[in-house]
């Protein structure tokens, strides 16, 4: 059977979810609940639509101008075998495209979290932890509130510790909207 994500939306074209153009992919279904979330109709695990994962390396394909894909949601943790698959075909695509996801989960959670493992190792960048309320700053780059970080996954991964990435464009994150 075709691979698919069950996901909430897309949005072709970003600057507000990682460095430089990125195509982004919000998959359906969060457990985290934060309050003040901005994307709720992402929470239910039954909501949004399936789609193809060669559907979609099909259209990230198709813009040369992209600098990366970014993972977004939604948890993309809930359905990291999908994401895994995606991320693989996106490593294949011509003009090295990096690979940023989010999620409400902190990377030392992450690293326990049982099936988590290959979407992380396939990941270059990591924005993590749930959004609080009581954190939210709006001149954050990428991130709701203090509490999230945006982590470069491969220097983390050779420095055997969290190193935060250098944060390059300015505009704060928006909502997404459905494909
Ligand atoms: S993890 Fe993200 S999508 Fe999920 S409830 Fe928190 S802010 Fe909303």
């Amino acid at each position: 059977m075709e691979e698919q994500l069950r996901i909430a939306g897309i949005i072709r074209e970003s600057i507000v979810d990682g460095n430089g153009l990125r195509f982004v992919v919000f998959g359906q279904g969060c457990p985290h609940h934060c309050p003040g979330c901005h994307n709720p109709q992402t929470h239910d695990f039954a909501g949004g639509k399936f789609v193809s994962i060669e559907s979609l390396l099909r259209e990230i394909g198709q813009n040369p101008l992209l600098r990366g894909v970014t993972f977004s949601g939604g948890e993309p943790f809930v359905q990291p075998e999908g994401f895994a698959a995606l991320a693989r075909g996106i490593q294949k695509l011509p003009g090295h495209l990096d690979i940023t996801v989010y999620s409400g989960y902190t990377y030392e959670q992450l690293l326990e979290l049982p099936g988590a493992g290959e979407l992380l190792d396939l990941c270059d960048y990591l924005i993590d932890g749930p959004f609080l309320r009581e954190q939210r700053d709006i001149s954050l780059k990428f991130r709701g509130s203090r509490n999230q970080r945006f982590i470069d996954l491969n220097q983390t991964r050779r420095a055997g510790r969290v190193v935060l990435a250098m944060e390059k464009t300015l505009p704060a994150r928006k909502r997404y909207q459905t494909a």
